[in-house]
Order: structure tokens, then C-alpha cells, then sequence
């Protein structure tokens, strides 16, 4: 797929930890308790140190912590590796999601410094965002907001839409022009889509902390559903499956272009999010169950940690991203294509890129 010297952009899961619960998120079990497989690994400075070399950083255009199991502020050295980043490469683009609720006013003081830019998750307003953005704090939120954006950060607010949040858009669009946002963008989101059915869906049941009780989350009404998800009905008439869809669906990889790696926070090397959010999924007692373990396997899980072989051994001596690639032109599912690639980049059938107005 790519090499370790033409790596430009890294995605960086830097914890498993998070304070929040939002119910469609893996690291919980529909907002109730945590995904029984998560170890709470970390990527410390010494790590970063370790798997980063200087010359590596030197060659980057973008670093960026998101991830599926956690949030970037609850990384004990996330400001501290992002400095790293920054001194080693004063071009590079530095930035990071999250949903803002932890850490304190001077920390996103420091942060605005170094960072290009925020993205902040804010799902609605002080009486909806913890719908979905379950134990996230509204003022502690606005406090790291306030304080990143007078220090001079830009800020960006990404607002999923749900049934319950759609009539505040137009207040939230306000509010973030008022606080000094850069940018406020809607995101339609893919997630009413059951990856283990391959079918759309109208709700979700998630657990209320809050109440302690199952509520249904619904999807927003129609101009807000994601447009990807409208063409399933398509989908099935042309292909007669949305499985038969994936077995023949030609393959745009998304991060191929971009020559993007993804590093989970146990050190795992995968090319993107996409596959490594398949490894350890809840609802599997044996999380091997799911297809990318056999790709893994094949390799030797250990033979992507970067945490104990370097990049460049990863990139360059293992046939893992090789093998990857190389099951996109296998005749169905069945026969060894991921499913995860056709699924998140299958040309005709795109929830992600259609998440963006
Ligand atoms: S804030 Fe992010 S990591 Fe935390 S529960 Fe929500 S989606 Fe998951
Ligand atoms: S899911 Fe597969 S095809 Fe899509 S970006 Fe990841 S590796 Fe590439």
C-alpha cells in the first residue's frame, strides 16, 4: 500500500480512556458499562519518542489524535506529545476531537499554542448535549472552549444531528459564532446503519446514565439523514444485497491518497480507523471473530506494535497493509475481501463522505 518514507499523515489514538458514554461509540456498551475488551493502554511521551523518530516527524504534513476508544484529552501526555510533533516539524498540521469536557483552563491555554486547530464535539446544547454526549460536563466544556479560543486556538464545532438536538441547530450555529468558533459544520451521521444486519435503521436503544433507564435515540428527520443511507433502497435493487453490494463493490481507499497510518493506543499499526475499529467490538465474547484478526493473525499481532517494532520494520517488512490491499480484487467477502473496506469505501455506498453538508 505505502512505504514508511512516504508516510504523510498519522492518526493517533492516544488512550482508551474517556469520561464520556455516547451510546453509538465502541468503547461502551450503548452508553451502559465499557466494552469488556478494552485494557486502557496509553501512548506516553516515551512511547511517542520511541515510535516517532525525527526524521519520520520531519516528513509529515499532518498529525492528528481521534481514535475509537477514547478521547485525546484523557492521554496523560497529550499536550506533551503534540510539543514534540511541533518541535520536530514547525509545518506540520497538528490537531485533534474531542468533546472538550476535562482538563484544565490553563492546559487548553498551553494547547492553543501549539495546535493548528480543535474539533469539538458538541452535540446540541446545554440541555442536549449529554443525550449523546453522555457525562460530558456543559461547564466544564464551555470553560476549555472559552479558554482555548481567547488563547488564540481555532476552534471548530462539529454537531451530529439527532431527532432530539435538529431544532437547535440554528441556536448552536449562533452560540458558536458568539464564542468565536472558526467553523460550524453539521455532520450527518452514518451511525443509524447496523454494520452486523447491513441495514439502515430509524432508532437506536442506549442506556440513559443519567435516569438509568433505555431511551431510543432517533435519526433526524429527513434533510438531515445522511444521503449514503437514503441509497440503500438503490443499492439493493441493483445488487439484490447490500452483502452482494460489498462482495462486488469496487474500492476507493481513503487513506491510500492520503498515505495516512493509524496507531491504536495499544500500538497497533492498521491503515486507518476503519479497520482498527473492528478489532475489539463488545457484542463479540471472542473479539478474533471479527474478518481484520485474520489478517492480523497472519502477520503476528505483535509484528505491527509499534510499541515494539519500529515503523519502518511495520511498513516495510510485513505484508500486513500488502495483504490489505491486495484483498480488495478477491471475488466476494467469503473468498477474503474486507468487508470493512467495501463497507466504508465501496464507491457507490459512502456514509462517511456523505457525513459533510
Ligand atoms: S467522547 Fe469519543 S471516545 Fe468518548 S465515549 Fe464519546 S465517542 Fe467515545
Ligand atoms: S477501510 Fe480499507 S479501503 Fe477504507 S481507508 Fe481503511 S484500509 Fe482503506
Amino acid at each position: 500500500m505505502y512505504k514508511y518514507e512516504e508516510i504523510k499523515v498519522v492518526h493517533l489514538e492516544p488512550t482508551q480512556r474517556c469520561q464520556a458514554a455516547c451510546p453509538m461509540c465502541d468503547r461502551n456498551k450503548n452508553g451502559e458499562e465499557d466494552n469488556q475488551h478494552l485494557t486502557y493502554s496509553e501512548i506516553f511521551y516515551e512511547d511517542a519518542v520511541k515510535i516517532f523518530d525525527q526524521d519520520f516527524i520531519k516528513n509529515l504534513k499532518k498529525m492528528y489524535m481521534c481514535g475509537n476508544l477514547g478521547d485525546p484529552i484523557f492521554a496523560k501526555d497529550c499536550l506533551e506529545i503534540f510539543q514534540y510533533f511541533r518541535k520536530n516539524n514547525n509545518n506540520i498540521q497538528l490537531s485533534m476531537n474531542t468533546n472538550g469536557g476535562a482538563r484544565s483552563k490553563e492546559w487548553w491555554a498551553e494547547i492553543a499554542k501549539t495546535l493548528d486547530y480543535v474539533i469539538f464535539s458538541i452535540d446540541g446544547l446545554e440541555d442536549t448535549n449529554h443525550i449523546y454526549r453522555q457525562n460530558v460536563n456543559w461547564n466544564i466544556l464551555m470553560e476549555s472552549v472559552n479558554s482555548f479560543i481567547k488563547n488564540g486556538g481555532n476552534a471548530v464545532w462539529d454537531f451530529i444531528v439527532f431527532k432530539h438536538n435538529e431544532h437547535q441547530i440554528e441556536k448552536a450555529r449562533e452560540l458558536a459564532q458568539k464564542l468565536g468558533f472558526k467553523k460550524f459544520v453539521i455532520k450527518k451521521t452514518g451511525r443509524f446503519f447496523s454494520n452486523v444486519r447491513n441495514q439502515g435503521k430509524d432508532e437506536h436503544d442506549m442506556f440513559y446514565r443519567k435516569e438509568k433507564k433505555v431511551i431510543k435515540i432517533e435519526k433526524p428527520s429527513d434533510i438531515w439523514v445522511n444521503d449514503a443511507l437514503k441509497k440503500e433502497k438503490f443499492i439493493i435493487e441493483k445488487f439484490g444485497s447490500l452483502k452482494n453490494y460489498y462482495n462486488l463493490t469496487e474500492i476507493d481507499c481513503k487513506v491510500k491518497k492520503e498515505k495516512n497510518i493509524f496507531i491504536t493506543a495499544e500500538g497497533y499499526v492498521l491503515p486507518c480507523c476503519w479497520t482498527a475499529g473492528r478489532m475489539y467490538k463488545w457484542y463479540h465474547k471472542d473479539y478474533r471473530k471479527e474478518q481484520i484478526w485474520r489478517f492480523i493473525d497472519a502477520i503476528g499481532k505483535e509484528r505491527i506494535n509499534a510499541k515494539i517494532y519500529s515503523l519502518k520494520e511495520i511498513l516495510d517488512n510485513t505484508d500486513f497493509f500488502e495483504n490489505i490491499e491486495k484483498s480488495w480484487s478477491k471475488s466476494s467477502i467469503e473468498n477474503g475481501k474486507l468487508e470493512v473496506c467495501a463497507q466504508k469505501c465501496g464507491i457507490l455506498f459512502d456514509q462517511f463522505s456523505s457525513q459533510y453538508l
